[in-house]
């Protein structure tokens, strides 16, 4: 039996220089795994070629979603298909508000799974304009963001915890089959991270593969992994339960660089 979500010895360059060397992962749905790795070790590399990022060159392997390879795919594609990537570093996209924005998004997926497109078809525009904002509403309330946000541009002038939130926001409205979020704790205090965190809770469930890719242990009190795997040097190195981040936040990266690598 094939798992819901498999990389399979995927290799990824950059500029020509291979950043992930041959990877290896498979995550069932209602399981939660992290991935650990100090920085420069390619992470953010393996989320953003995940997510079809063009500067990204997969060389070979394989990434399948429900046993059907994504890598053909454009990044909306993907995401039609239930992928999401919550990142490192957002992006301030001037001009669009964050209402708009999530509501494109919204239909985007709509549009490619029932073929109806709610900006056009009359009959069910003002329906899905109404059950959205109530969603919406609903959801920012529950990630604490204010109102006022829904009319400003995405992620501009947002503080750094903001901008993660609205990362979270944007999977809570989406409702992906299979959510990555890369550092989603970095910049946070640990008010935001306990919303943050919530967040991610309350919609990672049984049907939902998620994967939590972070530095430090710190983000693992809450939201509690099933696996976690060590990245070094584009591979993982070694996988374990959530023990293996406690030995990490007490002994660092240095151990694993002795007992494992040498
Ligand atoms: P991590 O997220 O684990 O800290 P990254 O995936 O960001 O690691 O980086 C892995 C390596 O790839 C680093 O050596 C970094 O300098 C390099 N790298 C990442 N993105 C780029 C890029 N856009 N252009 C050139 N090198 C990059
Ligand atoms: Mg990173």
């Amino acid at each position: 039996m094939s798992k819901f979500f498999e990389i399979k010895d995927l290799h990824v360059e950059i500029d020509g220089k291979e950043i992930i060397k041959g990877l290896d992962l498979a995550i069932d749905k209602g399981e939660v795994h992290a991935i650990m790795g100090p920085n420069g070790s390619g992470k953010s590399t393996l989320a953003n070629s995940l997510m079809g990022h063009p500067s990204y060159k997969i060389t070979s392997g394989e990434v399948l979603l429900n046993g059907e390879s994504i890598l053909e795919k454009t990044a909306d594609e993907r995401a039609a298909a239930g992928l999401f990537l919550a990142f490192q570093y957002p992006h301030e996209i001037p001009g669009v508000t964050l209402f708009n924005f999530l509501r494109s998004a919204v239909n985007a997926i709509r549009k490619r799974h029932t073929g109806i497109d709610a900006d056009k078809d009359k009959k069910v525009a003002a329906t899905s304009l109404r059950e959205f904002s109530k969603k919406l509403t609903e959801k920012m309330k529950v990630l604490q963001i204010d109102e006022s946000f829904a009319k400003r541009y995405v992620n501009e002038g947002f503080s750094g915890g903001e901008k993660k939130r609205a990362e979270i926001l944007q999977l809570a409205m989406l409702e992906p089959q299979m959510a990555v979020l890369d550092e989603t704790d970095s910049g946070l205090d640990i008010d935001a991270l306990r919303i943050v965190s919530d967040g991610v809770n309350l919609h990672a469930g049984p049907n939902m593969g998620v994967l939590v890719i972070t530095h430090y242990q710190r983000l693992l009190n809450y939201i509690k992994p099933h696996v976690v795997h060590i990245m070094v040097d584009g591979r993982i190195v070694t996988s374990g339960g959530p023990e293996l981040a406690l030995k990490l936040e007490e002994q660092g990266y240095d151990w694993v660089r002795e007992e494992i690598l040498e």
